[in-house]
């Protein structure tokens, strides 16, 4: 049997939960906010989410996280259940909302204020900011910290019968108030709000925090894998002390991974939001636009966009995709979908010469002159009078110029060959009309040879059409916080004088066709409604914008997607020098200057342990456990790292003691000495409590006793075993293999 390799490390988890039977099926969530219309990031959670439920033959439900009255609305929720219908994802029954579960959520806060881990706290926002200190400075206790669950039961109750205006109070977990992951300190859990809300009216008046609100969605919905993006790897802390505090089993797990950027653009819903209100494009679903809605609009398919976000793949690394990749996708598809047809954007009309004013001819041409066998033809007009590209004339051609120029001959697409014989020009100069001969026989192979081929319509059968060219909708690369300055003034040309080949009219509207020579365009949905011949230009055939873009920007095209560098084999003198220096082993060493941020972590904590055992923690210890998260997200610093480690070197805690309060910081942040005395104060260690076990023990097995006293020394491992069985693994192992080996001598003599 050969073995599965996961495609990411979300697949190689989902993998290792199914083999582990920890769990049986898998359930996951695409969880939008209806603030907004979904976005070329959203797809990536999306085909991420649905994609494994269907891959795992599991669920994915669509749940909005509907906890803000002020910002949400139906026509979003429309919207995205529109696109993900368009993806092609399929919720069934699973449509949820987490405003449906805003009196499970009352009662679960009701319960953690029992408990005593809520209060409600009359601080106004100001003060809460304040008094919540800084990373390098810890927070101070509100004075409403310790009200009796009593008042709090009591204040809570008269905040949701609405006694109180908005803003004079919150509820807020009591948690630590000088928790390293400021996330910890207190966080809110729910405001006041006199406000209507789109979908339970005016119900309530205190609305939940998206942080409170959201881990208890996943687990009222018994969602296994929650997946979300990096920025909320330090509130996965706050998820899990939730669902611990209320002891929430089974419940959902949480995994980050990489956003999905695009280059030129913004995924930013706020910001976008702005582009629409401030008028900078036509709309949510303006073809430049990143939304699901303008991307569709402009003709591009779900299949492109499903095989985008695939090729952009699920990494903890965050980077920025080139649009490129996108287009390549659209290019991919439609190369082998779309029927060719001649559309000239730029007339320029040539009269042939030698042609009767009375010729017509329909000449046939085949939809897909380059897939041999694959039928399909239209009838395409041909004259005297046809209009050909303005690009594709030069009076004064550049060499290598293989079009149209005095004295050159070339051939008309599925047609004849000319030859351009004069120049007629209007009165300030401007070329108004060639004049051409005509090679009748040129279509059978007679007739001079042309030097290239070009596209033309027929001058009278030709329909005008409106032609929209799209370019990427900011000029700089990685748009800022002033993006408004950075649009790109020519991300949409619109084109009115063009001309289009008849067939395009009979055809079914919906279909995508690439305009010979000009790249692939459709027909737009929207103005397709009132009869109007617009066409979007979905792609370029090849990418116009390194040709045809304004050099506005310095700043070289970003890199595809990043893909984490593969550790070098040969290491550079910098790190080798570096390597040396510190008196790592190669091993550690190599895999430390192999990853930037272990690198720097081990650097930052170098102060306070010895380098080696402090490398060979991050790289055996820290990094598995962090499994992917960023280090300087973990809810400790790599200074209390160091002295964890430095415990360990100066041997004032065992190995094996540092290694279960590592996986506590790790889970819950904390002191590395405080959470070492708490585990040494929980030690079994006294001799008196020892001998007393395990003199129980040896009544128990007296033939293991006797074994070892014939010899078989290896049964007081079995010993030592079973004490640390006994007391819940509370005594100390080494103590105990002292113990047992005095008793099990002494009464061998
Ligand atoms: P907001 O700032 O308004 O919360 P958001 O982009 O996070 O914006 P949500 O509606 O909360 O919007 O997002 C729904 C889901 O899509 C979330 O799970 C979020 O992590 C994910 N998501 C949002 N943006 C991206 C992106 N660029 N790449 C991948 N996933 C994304
Ligand atoms: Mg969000």
């Amino acid at each position: 049997m050969t073995e599965r390799r996961a495609r990411d490390f979300i697949r190689a988890i989902v993998d290792e939960d199914l083999r582990t039977g920890r769990r049986s099926r898998i359930i996951t969530r695409f969880p939008p906010e209806p603030n907004g219309f979904p976005h070329i990031g959203h797809a990536k959670s999306i085909t991420l989410n649905f994609g494994l439920a269907m891959e795992y033959g599991g669920t994915c439900h669509l749940r909005f996280d509907d906890t803000n009255p002020a910002t949400e609305d139906l026509t979003y929720v429309e919207a995205i259940k529109r696109d993900l219908a368009w993806l092609g994802y399929d919720w069934g029954e699973n449509e949820f909302y987490a405003s449906d579960y805003f009196e499970t959520l009352y009662t679960w806060a009701c319960k953690l204020i029992s408990l005593g881990l809520a209060y409600v706290d009359d601080l106004s926002e100001e003060e809460i900011r304040a008094y919540r200190g800084t990373v390098t400075v810890p927070g101070r206790p509100s004075p409403y910290r310790d009200r009796s669950v009593e008042e709090n039961l009591d204040l809570f109750a008269r905040m949701r019968a609405g006694k109180f205006g908005d803003g004079t109070c919150v509820l807020r977990a009591k948690i630590d108030m000088a928790h390293t992951n400021m996330k910890m300190r207190d966080p809110l859990m729910y405001r006041i709000r006199h406000a209507h809300h789109y979908r339970q009216g005016d119900a309530w008046c205190i609305y939940p925090f998206y942080d409170w609100a959201h881990g208890q969605s996943d687990a009222i919905e018994g969602i296994t894998h929650s997946i979300c993006t990096l920025e909320f790897t330090t509130n996965r802390v706050l998820y899990d002390w939730y669902l611990d505090a209320l002891a929430i089993n089974p419940r959902p797990y949480q995994y980050e991974f990489a956003r999905l950027n695009l280059g030129h653009t913004i995924t930013s819903k706020r910001k976008l939001l702005r582009l629409v209100q401030e008028g900078h494009v036509s709309g949510w679903d303006d073809p430049r636009m990143p939304t699901l809605a303008g991307i569709r609009r402009r003709g591009v398919t779900p299949a492109a966009i499903r095989a985008f976000c695939e090729a952009v793949g699920t990494t903890k690394v965050d980077s920025v995709s080139d649009p490129d990749l996108l287009d390549h996708h659209v290019r991919d598809e439609l190369n082998r979908k779309a029927p060719r047809v001649m559309c000239v954007l730029d007339p320029l009309e040539i009269t042939l010469t030698n042609c009767p004013a009375d010729h017509k001819e329909w000449l046939d041409a085949p939809y897909w002159p380059h897939d041999i066998g694959r039928e399909g033809t239209r009838k395409v007009p041909f004259s005297r009078s046809l209009l050909v590209e303005r690009s594709d004339f030069a009076e004064r051609p550049p060499k290598g110029f293989r079009r149209l120029s005095p004295g050159a001959i070339v051939r008309l697409r599925h047609a004849y060959v000319i030859r351009c014989d004069a120049v007629v020009k209007n009165a300030d100069g401007r070329v108004q009309k060639l004049l051409c001969t005509w090679f009748p026989n040129s279509r059978d192979g007679d007739g001079p040879k042309a030097r290239g081929t070009i596209h033309w319509v027929d001058t009278q059968a030709a329909l005008p059409v409106v032609v929209r060219l799209y370019e990427r909708l900011f000029v700089a690369a990685h748009p800022d916080q002033n993006f408004v300055s950075q649009l790109n003034p020519a991300s949409e040309v619109v084109l009115t004088n063009s001309r289009i080949e008849p067939s395009v009219a009979i055809d079914a509207p919906k279909t995508r066709y690439q305009f010979t020579r000009l790249g692939y365009f459709w027909r737009d949905p929207v103005s397709a409604a009132d009869g109007t011949l617009v066409f979007n230009r979905i792609a370029a055939l090849r990418d116009g914008w390194t040709r045809s873009a304004p050099k506005l920007e310095t700043e070289p095209p970003k890199r595809r997607v990043a893909i984490p560098p593969l550790p070098a084999p040969q290491l550079s003198a910098v790190d080798q020098r570096w390597i040396a220096a510190q008196g790592l082993t190669d091993t550690i060493g190599r895999a430390l200057v192999g990853a930037p941020e272990a690198k720097a972590f081990f650097e930052a904590a170098v102060a306070h342990a010895p380098a080696q055992p402090l490398g060979s923690w991050i790289v055996n210890r820290l990094l598995p456990l962090a499994k992917g998260s960023r280090l300087d997200a973990l809810p400790f610093s790599a200074e209390a790292f160091g002295r964890l480690v430095n415990r360990v070197a100066s041997k004032a805690a065992s190995s094996h003691q540092a290694r279960e309060v590592l996986a506590t910081m790790v889970r819950t942040g904390g002191d590395p000495d405080a959470l070492l005395l708490a585990k040494k104060a929980s030690t079994l260690d006294d001799a008196a409590t020892l001998r007393a076990i395990v003199g129980k023990l040896m009544d128990k097995y007296p033939d293991k006793v006797r074994a070892y006293r014939a010899g078989k020394r290896g049964l007081a491992g079995f010993f030592v075993g079973q004490v640390l069985k006994a007391t819940h693994g509370a005594a100390s192992p080494s103590a105990t293999r002292v113990i047992v080996e005095e008793q099990l001598h002494q009464q061998t003599s």
